[in-house]
């Protein structure tokens, strides 16, 4: 049977239809089909993962001091850990990479709050997070500026390839996988969903699953939903240079949400801006000219062999890439059944959606297969009309 391809024309039946196949779409897929649905994903572009998902750091860690959002993390990184005899796939690797994911300041008043990071992360079962002094910083990582105070520091986060993961997702399900297939409509009757239009013909189905990423709400549309979803463009920048140590960990300055890791050369780098206005979702987001520039600023700031890096670089040394962040009011996926709607789920509302994604996946076909009650999720999109849903208390968000 074929399984990843561009169809002539669709004319199908399935038990479940997946709508986008970036890493959370895909792992949806891998998981609805091994609980033993007829699943078929439909992908507008030409590939699986190549959108969100391919301007993504590739980076996981399970350092949250939300419960919720530590739990999917821990789960999702065993996944990754161990994706060969996850998945079967004996040639598959996905690159894993765990040097660790180290958050820093200079800031002595942010020294409270590090060490009650790591004393929620202990009591909700992250036990191997630790707290640096400003000298055990420097001790071991000696490309760290001695103006750092204090940091959070765990050894097994890390990056891995997005990728390898989408790929090796899709090989081990049993689903198909419709590229270059855009859902243009969805169907319904006094039952519920029934159908998924394409602009290659029609798939017949009664569980459709949403995990269009920045499309996720166009896609909730189609069912008359109103999705809380904040879209933020955010990118990250690739720079060949022989500075970078290659064992560093992934380094977050916390003053100015600069970061930055290791890849192959050179380094990755991005920053999050706290001034990029929302926008709608972009069909094609584009980086900035200047943005590398920002970046080895930010990142010199703590880390500075990064300040002397711009002088020497040819164009041919920088790349830049860029995505969407997808927010919801608390920080947290959107994930399960919609009242209303008999048979829509959605997958929808990460801005770290590549390190939750095998949690995440099994979340929503095991609430789509009802192996899992929705009052036990705390990921159900009723929770923000409920008093459940709080922001995120955690400052270590958006990376
Ligand atoms: C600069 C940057 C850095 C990031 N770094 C990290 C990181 O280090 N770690 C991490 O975990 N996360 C990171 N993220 C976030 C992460 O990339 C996303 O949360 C994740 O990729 C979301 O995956 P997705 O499958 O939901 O979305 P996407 O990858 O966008 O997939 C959605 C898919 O749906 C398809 N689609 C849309 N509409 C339709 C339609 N009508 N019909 C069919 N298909 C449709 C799209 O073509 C797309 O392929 C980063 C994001 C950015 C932008």
């Amino acid at each position: 049977m074929r399984k990843i391809y561009i169809p002539d024309k669709v004319n199908m039946r399935a038990d479940a239809v997946v709508i986008g196949g970036g890493i959370i779409g895909t792992a949806t897929a891998y998981w609805l089909s091994k609980f033993g649905l007829k699943t078929v994903l439909v992908e507008a572009r030409e590939g699986l993962s190549t959108f969100t998902t391919a301007a993504s750091a590739e980076c996981f860690r399970a350092q949250f001091t939300e419960p919720e959002l530590a739990a999917i993390a821990k789960e999702s990184i065993e996944v990754f850990e161990n994706f060969a005899a996850f998945t079967g796939l004996n040639d598959c690797s996905i690159h894993i990479r765990q040097q660790g994911y180290l958050f820093i300041t200079d800031e002595e008043k942010a020294i409270p709050d590090l060490k009650a990071a790591v004393e929620q992360q202990h009591r909700i079962g992250v036990g191997d997070t630790v707290f640096l002094t400003g000298e055990e910083v420097v001790k071991n990582f000696p490309y760290i500026s001695n103006a750092v105070v204090g940091a959070t520091f765990r050894q097994k986060d890390g990056w891995l390839s997005c990728h390898e993961l989408t790929q090796g997702f899709a090989k081990a399900s049993t689903a198909e996988f419709l590229l270059k297939t855009k859902a243009i409509g969805i169907q319904t009757d006094a039952q519920g969903v029934k159908a998924v239009a394409t602009d290659r013909g029609v798939i017949q189905t009664r569980l459709v699953v949403d995990a269009a990423g920045p499309f996720a709400g166009v896609i909730g549309k189609m069912v008359g939903l109103d999705l809380p979803l904040e879209l933020v463009r955010r990118q990250k920048t690739y720079i060949r240079t022989p500075k970078t140590p290659a064992n560093a960990p992934f380094t977050i300055d916390l003053v100015n949400g600069s970061y930055w890791r290791p890849e192959a050369g050179g380094g990755l780098l991005g920053w999050v801006d706290p001034d990029e206005p929302p926008t709608p979702p972009l069909e094609n987001p584009k980086g900035d000219y200047e943005f590398p520039l920002f970046c080895l600023e930010h990142c010199s700031r703590l880390t500075p062999f990064w300040a002397g890096v711009a002088e020497n670089l040819k164009k041919s040394d920088i790349n830049v890439s860029a995505g969407q962040y997808v927010y919801t009011p608390d920080g947290q996926p959107i994930i399960g059944p919609v009242e209303g709607v008999n048979g829509f789920y959605l997958n929808c509302g990460y801005w770290m959606g590549v390190m939750v994604s095998p949690a995440t996946g099994r979340i929503c076909a095991e609430l789509a297969t009802g192996k899992m009650g929705n009052n036990n999720n705390p990921f159900r999109l009723g929770r923000f009309a409920e008093t459940s849903a709080k922001k995120g208390s955690s400052f270590l968000s958006g990376h």
